[in-house]
């Protein structure tokens, strides 16, 4: 697996699929949620309330996936990330399934690249440090035929510093 860090907006990076940050209702929120939404158009929110009638909510860890609306990216694979309210077992388990669900679900859709934000590290306040640790772990651990490259897309320096830092070990 290549695995590269990107600093910018995920909302422009050209790959199969982006990953979003959603909130488990699938209708959007702040944050990269919200950049997603308002720069992939109302097809992704269509979509999302698709599923929602279909599946219900999205639960924590699990993912779901629309095409990418007006995006660069073919497809949006949302995933709910853990709110941190400091039980780190749990938590961390919660927040390695995102990473998990979601590449189980790039494969599916036969993707080949595929773009991380920093999940749960905004409004949820995961700890940057230990969920960037997490995120290289379970994308290093996930062996795939089909997806070949990951991308992590840091929104602020001090995530970028912790993945570039991680990414040299
Ligand atoms: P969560 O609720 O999972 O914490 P947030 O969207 O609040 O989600 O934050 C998750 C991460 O996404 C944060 O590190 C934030 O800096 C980052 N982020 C916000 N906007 C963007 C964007 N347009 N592209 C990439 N990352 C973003």
């Amino acid at each position: 697996m290549n695995i590269e860090l990107i600093k910018g907006d995920i909302t422009k990076i050209q790959t199969d699929a982006i990953v979003n940050a959603a909130n488990s209702s699938l209708l959007g929120g702040g944050g990269v949620d919200g950049a997603i939404h308002r720069a992939g158009g109302k097809q992704i929110l269509d979509e999302c309330i698709e599923i929602r009638n279909r599946q219900g909510k999205c639960k924590t860890g699990e993912a779901v996936a629309t095409t990418g609306g007006n995006l660069p990216a073919k497809y949006v694979i949302h995933t709910v990330g853990p709110v941190w309210n400091g039980n780190e077992g749990k938590e961390s388990k919660l927040l390695a399934n995102c990473y998990k669900s979601a590449l189980k679900l790039a494969e599916s859709l036969e993707v080949k690249t595929i773009a991380f934000p920093n999940i749960s590290t905004g409004v949820y306040r995961f700890p940057k440090e230990l969920a960037g640790k997490i995120a290289v772990e379970e994308v290093k651990n996930f062996k795939s035929a089909i997806v070949e490259k990951v991308i992590f897309v840091c929104f602020d320096n001090e995530n970028e510093e912790i993945y570039r830092k991680l990414l040299e070990e």
